[in-house]
This record gives structure tokens, sequence and C-alpha cells, in this order.
């Protein structure tokens, strides 16, 4: 190849392995750029995916919050216990909808409660009666939380389920104004955590104070209307109650009898045996009253050693024989007090019917007592029905 030939050759070879090169760095400067956009793009669907997320959480955090000032408001609204737990059962089933649950209100001083309103099938049963004792949460003061898997830290209440049924539970004390009101069970399928639990405390921090609410409210009501020394109805309470009886006759075509006691030579009893004696004798025949009575008749202490007992749907016959039942029963009262045994009183009763004898509560209860008075003066220890 002449030396001419053979310069231009190599020149050609040298500017096509430039060109080679040159193409060589704008390929790898291109597949760089494709990576860094496809991991822009990752990252930019990534960063939406995120945001749905946040969005959806955003969106269920905020119906949550919505559902429970739902509730809140509606557990203002309720009137007595029976409705703040129904509405309870309602709204923690649309709050909670992943748990079981049922709702534990203490029903007695003694620590006793019982469950009447539950959702949902519960991944680790319990029982329907249970006491503070058989739960964590009311001896520790605080919610507790166990897992089927470690079966000796669950609550006394909760049945252990069979095998590989994992299950998570939690008890959270119904707790206001430093006041013990009971308890909320949950249960869920799996080992946990217990799906929104954040939810579950603040729905029970707002039954609770419900529930002291309205206990405190049903007090303040009882106070009004109950006799303090027995627990009988006052004497206020004793005509509403009357008037309200005699309407609901009417309009039924029924009696009402109303029948009043005073106890005999009760003021010789208190001397003779002392005020305390005497008050021990009133709170016992207020009981025997109650324990006699049946769900419809109204007790009430009028004051002293006097008490009327108005039986709805009762007549006449049917009233006398109660009255004499009760003289039988309080003949048989046996008191200790101060290490004696106190002597059995008797009482007087007067007897006057709706609509037989009068037809208005005044009517009715002057009767009663014209009545009691006359038994007094036919020698006590007697029943007279009004003329
Ligand atoms: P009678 O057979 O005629 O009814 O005679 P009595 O002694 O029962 O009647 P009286 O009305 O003279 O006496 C009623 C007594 O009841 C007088 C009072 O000391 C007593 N008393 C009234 N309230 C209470 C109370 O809350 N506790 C006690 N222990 N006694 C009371
Ligand atoms: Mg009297
Ligand atoms: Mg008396």
């Amino acid at each position: 190849m002449p030396p001419a030939a053979a310069a231009a050759a190599a020149v050609a070879l040298l500017a096509a392995i430039a060109a080679i090169g040159g193409l060589w760095s704008l390929i790898r400067r291109l597949a760089a750029a494709e990576a860094r956009t496809a991991r822009a793009e990752a990252g930019l669907r990534q960063a939406e995916a995120d945001a749905h997320a946040v969005r959806a959480a955003q969106g269920s955090r905020a119906d949550d919050l919505a559902l429970l000032g739902r509730y809140g408001n509606l557990l203002i609204g309720c009137t007595d216990l029976a409705e703040a737990l129904q509405i309870s059962q309602q709204m923690l089933s649309l709050l909670l909808p992943d748990c079981a649950g049922t709702i534990y209100p203490l029903i007695d001083g003694e620590g006793l409660a019982e469950a009447t309103h539950l959702w949902g099938n519960h991944s680790a049963e319990t029982r329907l009666q249970a006491s503070a004792e058989d739960c964590w949460c009311m001896q520790r003061h605080r919610m507790h939380q166990a897992s089927t898997t470690a079966s000796e830290d669950l609550c006394a209440h909760v049945t252990v389920p069979g095998q590989g049924a994992a299950a998570c539970v939690a008890c959270i004390p119904l707790t206001a104004q430093g006041e013990s009101l009971g308890w909320l069970y949950l249960s869920a399928p799996g080992d946990g955590p217990l799906p929104k639990l954040p939810v579950a405390i603040a729905a029970a921090d707002q039954l609770a104070l419900a529930l002291a609410n309205l206990r405190l409210r049903q007090s303040l009501r009882d106070l009004s209307v109950r006799d303090p020394l027995t627990g009988l109805f006052n004497r206020r309470y004793l005509s509403e109650s009357l008037a309200r009886e005699i309407a609901r006759a009417r309009r039924r075509g029924q009696p009402v009898s109303v029948m009043a006691f005073d106890l005999d030579n009760f003021k010789d009893f208190n001397d003779r045996y002392g005020h305390p004696a005497g008050d021990l004798v009133l709170v016992a025949f207020a009981h025997l009253l109650r324990a006699n009575s049946r769900s419809e008749d109204i007790a009430c202490r009028q004051g002293g050693e006097e008490f009327v007992l108005i039986l709805p749907e009762m007549e006449l016959s049917v009233a006398m024989r109660r009255g004499g039942d009760l003289m039988k029963v309080l003949s048989r009262l046996e008191l200790m007090h101060e290490g004696q045994i106190l002597p059995a009183l008797t009482t007087s009763i007067g007897l006057a019917v709706f609509p037989a004898h009068g037809d208005t509560p005044e009517a009715l209860l002057a009767l009663a007592d014209q009545a009691l008075y006359a038994a007094k003066s036919q020698g006590r220890n007697r029943i007279a029905v009004a003329s």
C-alpha cells in the first residue's frame, strides 16, 4: 500500500475508533439516563402509593373521629343504662369492625358484672357473668392485653380456644371520675396487636363517662324520691305515682288498692328500747313490705312509722288477704339489737280502693287514713276498710 493510502486508512481507522468511542459513551449516557428515569418513575409511583396510603389512613382516622363524635353525642342523649348500652353495642361494632366485643357493666357494689351487650364472634369466648376479680384490667386498674398463645396471661372470664386458633384479646377498664364502672372486652383473630386499639380506648373513655353520668343522675333521682332511712319511696313520690296509677287503672277499667300502715305503740317501743332500735324496726318493716310485694307494687314511707302500699290492679278482697299476710309476717319478725331480742310489733292498716271508695289520690289517701284510725280505735293490730 502506498504510504499515502496507508496514512489515509490509519486516519480513517482512528476516526472510526473515535466515533465508536463516542457512540459507546453516548449509549452509556443514554442507559444511565434511562435508569435514572426508571428510578425516578419508580420513586414517583412509590410516592403516589405512599400519598394514597396516607390519604386513606387520614380518611379512616377522620371517619373514626366522626364516628367517635357521633357516639359521644348519642351517649349524651341517653336517659338510662339500657339505652347507653344499646347505643354502645351498635357504635362500637361500627368503630371496631375487626374485633368482637363484650361490655361488662358492674351491676352491684360487690364487683359483679353481667354482659348483656356484645357484637361479633369472639375469637376467644368469654363468660356472660363475671366478677371484677376475674379480670386483670380491674385488678390492675389499667388495660390488659394478652394472646391465646400465652394462655397464662388470659383473664379468668376468657375461655381458652382450641388448638391452632390464635387470638389476641384486650380488656379496657371503664373508669370515670375515679369510679370503676366495669370493663370492655375485645378479641380478634391473629397474634395481635388488636386492630384500632387507640380507637377502642377512646370509645371506652366515652362510655365510662356516660355510665358515670347516668349513675350520678340515678342517685340524684333516688335522693329526690327515696326515704334515706328505709330506701322506700317518699311522700312526694307517693302522690305522683298514685295519680299515675289511678289514671292507668281508669283507662283499663281496673281497681287500685291503697293500704295505709301505722305501727302500733311505736312511741312506747322507742322509749323502752331506744331510737336506734326503733330505726332498726322501721328498716326491717320496709324490707318486709318490699319482700312481700309484686314488682308493680309501690311501697312508700310517708313519715315516722307510717307507710303506704299502692297495689295496682288489686281488688278489695285480695288486698284484705295481702294485709292479713303482712300482719302475720310482722308478728313473726325477730330482731336482735345490742344483744337482746326485740319484741315483735304490730301494725294497724287502713284500706281504700279505687274506684269504689274514691277516685282521686287525695281522696283515696284521706279515706285510707280514716280507715287506719278506725282500726286504731277498734283496738289496733287489725285492718279496717274505708266506708
Ligand atoms: P299508735 O299505736 O297510736 O300509732 O301509737 P304510736 O306510739 O305509734 O304513735 P305516735 O304517733 O304517738 O308515735 C310515733 C312515734 O314514732 C313517735 C316518734 O318517736 C317515732 N318516730 C317517728 N319517726 C321515727 C324515726 O325515724 N325513727 C324512730 N326510731 N322513731 C321515730
Ligand atoms: Mg303515727
Ligand atoms: Mg303508730
